[in-house]
């Protein structure tokens, strides 16, 4: 029996879609946004290359891994895309997140308004600061970590966001899986120890800061 693929259409020999493809694959959102706001209905591989710095060649081999798209002389029809590309990354539907940590970053994340446009959203931030807890930031409700299990029961969240301090990072990931969350994204300079299963992508601007550094002397070497 054919199996159904993440677009959710059916494929007889689903490929193993690499991580780079799946990170490019919210470029390409971003960029369909911003070329329908400018009044496009269609655009060409050559206009995403142009626009992304990804070569038209490997926008079409990213795409090939979820089917057909595109139509010869035509290009993509932009909502047509948008829709798949969506569908693909399930943003088709609100996802439900929590905050775990409102400290300084998260009351920065909870008050960015990106994440509901993007249909994130938040519904509900915990932390171990009894002053924090029992208020609403932002529409956001704030729990004690104790109430984590009893609320993620009732809220059935996808993704947990963590920005506690590191030395709590693996214990506040430890909770968060038992209420059955899967995927991470980890603010806080820490390793987590993970089972097989669950996601994590760990945000640093200092690393990305280190990179730029690196460049930065490179092109002096070079110059
Ligand atoms: P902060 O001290 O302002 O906030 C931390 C919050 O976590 C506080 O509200 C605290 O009460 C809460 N907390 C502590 N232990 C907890 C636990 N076990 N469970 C739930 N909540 C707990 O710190 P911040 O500036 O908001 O930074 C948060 C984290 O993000 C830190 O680990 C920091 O190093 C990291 N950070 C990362 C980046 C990045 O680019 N990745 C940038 C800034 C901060």
């Amino acid at each position: 029996m054919p199996e159904t693929g993440v677009d959710g259409r059916t494929s007889p020999t689903p490929l193993r879609v690499p991580e780079p493809t799946v990170e490019r694959l919210s470029t390409y959102l971003q960029f369909l946004y911003s070329a329908a706001a400018s009044g496009l209905t269609t655009i060409s591989s050559a206009h995403v290359e142009s626009a992304t710095a990804v070569s038209a060649a490997q926008f079409r081999k990213d795409l090939s891994y979820f089917g057909e798209f595109g139509k010869p002389g035509v290009g993509y029809v932009i909502s047509e895309l948008q829709g798949r590309i969506s569908r693909i990354l399930q943003l088709h539907e609100t996802q439900p997140v929590i905050l775990i940590g409102l400290g300084n970053l998260g009351a920065a994340l909870l008050s960015y308004p990106g994440l509901t446009e993007q249909r994130f959203e938040v519904v509900a931030a915990f932390d171990i600061d009894p002053k924090k807890c029992g208020r609403t930031v932002q529409g956001v409700p704030v729990y004690a970590l104790s109430d984590l299990l009893t609320e993620c029961a009732r809220l059935n969240p996808r993704i947990a966001i963590l920005a506690v301090p590191g030395l709590a990072a693996q214990q506040t990931f430890d909770l968060a899986y038992q209420t059955g969350i899967r995927a991470i994204l980890n603010f806080a300079p820490a390793v987590l120890k993970v089972p097989a299963g669950v996601t994590v992508r760990n945000v640093s601007f200092t690393q990305e800061l280190a990179v730029l550094s690196y460049h930065i002397k490179t092109d002096q070497l070079d110059s």
